[in-house]
């Protein structure tokens, strides 16, 4: 979380013990402020000098008794106080899912966790443009980017572990869910190895999430009562083929541009109807999404120019988004006639 108000030049006056009042004064310090400690409401022992007449003052709930008194006096000299959360208990990790991308699908326990932050290491997939507006925590990228090399598994793991045993609360921020192809299990059993407490927040799946983006419902009554999720990092195995052609339910893939040619080869091979709806879903709930929608038989060429992140839908509820995008299509149409008729 970070302050909306600008308080460039301002004395700011933070009340509460270290621990608890470091997040704050990271967020007043963000929004400009000349910020002043006060760390204990013993015979108001300074931590510095203090300003004659502070702009505001930010009561931290740290849980020390006997702030009350000089709060009351603040307000009685009418200087403005705020309060403001103090910062959780220090040196753990906590695995969150971002969702597929965007800050709306970000959860109650996701956002709180950011706020509680001292330093971020996201990937790229997270919504990590708008990381500086959830959280005054350092932040740092541990993705892919273009030109750069990926940090690796086992360097991230330490970065986490490392930075959890200096006593700073560390979050990573993981696209979509942690445990959906996330190698969350993976950092969870580096904490555990290190003695640092770690928890997960479960995050909204891109498995399910980025289909709903484009109207696709894995699930529906009568068309399929069964979805299945499929890395395509590397090709599926022919036995693969034939269970996941044979279970007659939806298939999500997730990562699946790369092996498309053989995915579509082999469930062809163990018999899926080549008129068999697929869509490929790329950039969800980012600038530039888009849906192609084609069958079994013309997919490899229509998704030509796609490219990663992009998730696959197999199935007949390909259909049905459809169906409702005409339907809403045509019901604005009717809305379109009836206007011009009230019009006219
Ligand atoms: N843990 C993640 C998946 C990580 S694997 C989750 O639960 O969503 C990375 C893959 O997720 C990408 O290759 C792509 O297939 C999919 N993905 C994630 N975000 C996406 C988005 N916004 N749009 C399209 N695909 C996305």
């Amino acid at each position: 979380m970070q302050l909306t108000i600008d308080l460039t030049g301002r004395d700011v006056l933070v009340l509460g013990s270290a621990t608890a009042a470091r997040q704050a004064v990271r967020r007043f310090e963000a929004a400009g402020a000349v910020v002043y400690r006060l760390s204990s409401p013993e015979g108001l022992e300074s931590d510095g000098p203090l300003p004659e007449k502070p702009f505001l003052v930010a009561a931290v709930d740290d849980g020390q008794p006997g702030w009350e008194s000089l709060l009351q006096r603040c307000r009685d000299a009418g200087i403005p106080v705020a309060t403001e959360p103090a910062a959780g208990p220090a040196g753990h990790v906590t695995l969150i899912g971002g969702g597929p991308g965007t800050p709306d699908l970000l959860t109650a326990g996701a956002l709180a966790a950011l706020r509680d932050a001292d330093v971020v290491f996201y990937d790229r997939l997270a919504p990590y443009q708008e990381l500086p507006a959830l959280t005054s925590a350092e932040l740092i990228d541990v993705g892919k980017r273009p030109g750069h090399h990926k940090v690796a598994q086992g360097d991230i793991e330490q970065l986490m572990v490392d930075a959890a045993l200096a006593g700073k609360n560390v979050a990573r921020l993981k696209g979509g869910d942690p445990y959906v192809f996330g190698r969350g299990g993976e950092e969870v059993a580096a904490c555990v190895a290190a003695n640092v407490p770690v928890k997960v927040i479960s995050g909204v799946t891109s498995a399910i999430s980025v289909p709903a983006a484009a109207g696709i419902p894995v699930t529906h009554r009568e068309v399929s009562h069964l979805f299945t999720v499929v890395s395509g990092h590397a090709p599926l195995t022919e036995t693969e083929h034939t269970h996941l052609a044979g279970l007659g339910g939806t298939i999500v893939v997730l990562m699946g541009i790369g092996t498309l040619p053989q995915l579509v080869a082999g469930l062809s091979r163990a018999g899926m109807d080549p008129a068999m709806p697929m869509a490929v879903v790329e950039r969800g709930y980012r600038p530039g999404q888009r849906t192609t929608i084609a069958d079994l038989g013309t997919i490899v060429n229509a998704a030509s120019g796609c490219s990663n992140p992009a998730v696959l839908v197999i199935g007949e509820v390909v259909r049905v988004a459809e169906a409702n995008r005409n339907q809403a299509e045509s019901t604005a149409e009717l809305d379109r006639l009836a206007a011009s008729l009230l019009e006219a």
